[in-house]
């Protein structure tokens, strides 16, 4: 098994200094108000420390600023009101936050399709909760209010193991619908290429091998066997020419 980090967001970050909620209510994400500005930077240093570093959803480890996305769980389209709810962020790496997108506009759409009353405005339903939401209720905090796994009220490990090679299991409902929906053992073969070439780049083939060592922890010995092999091959290959 893989290391996963952290369980769930904890502890729970408060609202930036200089913000609240009601001080950012009624205002829009994209809006680049100093206020929103300052929030949407803060809250993002305090998610990755409450999640050690790592995307909520795949749990590998964030990297530069750029590459880590502020994740609303409940989609803020559909939701406008949990813009700025803290219980509903979480940072993601920008892998995750497109894949969970791309599902969630094919989903939305599809519903939308199916029950939206010709005349009538359209029905809007997110995936990641059991029942929808009336306007100016609060945001949910129990376990058994959302379909996803909530990085914030579920323990990750109750739903979703991961395995050396990035393989992803659900245990429950919950995490199975995770895993399908963002795509999550996709992940896999995006760390194996990122593997070649990391390994591609190192000088001699001690070099690589201890390079190849260092990524036990994550992949299986014999992927990792099989990108040595290919990495020498290609290396005599090259150097014969
Ligand atoms: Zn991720």
């Amino acid at each position: 098994m893989i290391n996963i980090g952290f369980e769930r967001i904890m502890p729970t970050p408060n609202y930036p200094h200089g913000t609240s909620a009601a001080t950012l209510s009624g205002r829009s994400w994209g809006s680049q108000s100093n206020i929103v500005n300052l929030f949407k930077a803060e809250i993002k240093i305090a998610l990755r420390k409450s999640q050690l570093g790592r995307c909520c959803f795949c749990r590998r480890l964030l990297y530069h600023d750029y590459a880590t996305h502020i994740e609303h769980f409940v989609d803020k389209d559909g939701y406008g009101d949990y813009t700025f709810e803290i219980l509903n962020l979480a940072v993601s790496c920008g892998t995750c936050n497109i894949k969970k997108n791309g599902h969630f506009s094919t989903w939305s759409t599809r519903f939308s399709r199916l029950f939206t009353v010709p005349g009538h405005s359209p029905v809007v339903r997110c995936p990641v909760l059991k029942a929808q939401l009336v306007a100016g209720a609060a945001f949910p905090n129990n376990a058994i209010d959302f379909r996803w796994v909530n990085p914030h009220v579920h323990n990750y490990s109750d739903h979703i193991e991961i395995d050396k090679g990035w393989i992803f299991h659900g245990k429950t409902r919950e995490g199975m619908r995770t895993i399908r929906g963002v795509k999550l053992n996709d992940v896999g073969a995006v760390e194996l290429r990122a593997l070649a070439e990391r390994l591609g780049t190192r000088g001699g083939r001690l070099s690589m091998l201890i390079g190849a060592f260092a990524e036990l922890d994550v992949h299986r010995a014999r992927d990792v066997a099989k990108v040595v092999v290919s990495a020498i091959k290609r290396r005599r290959e090259a150097n014969a020419r």
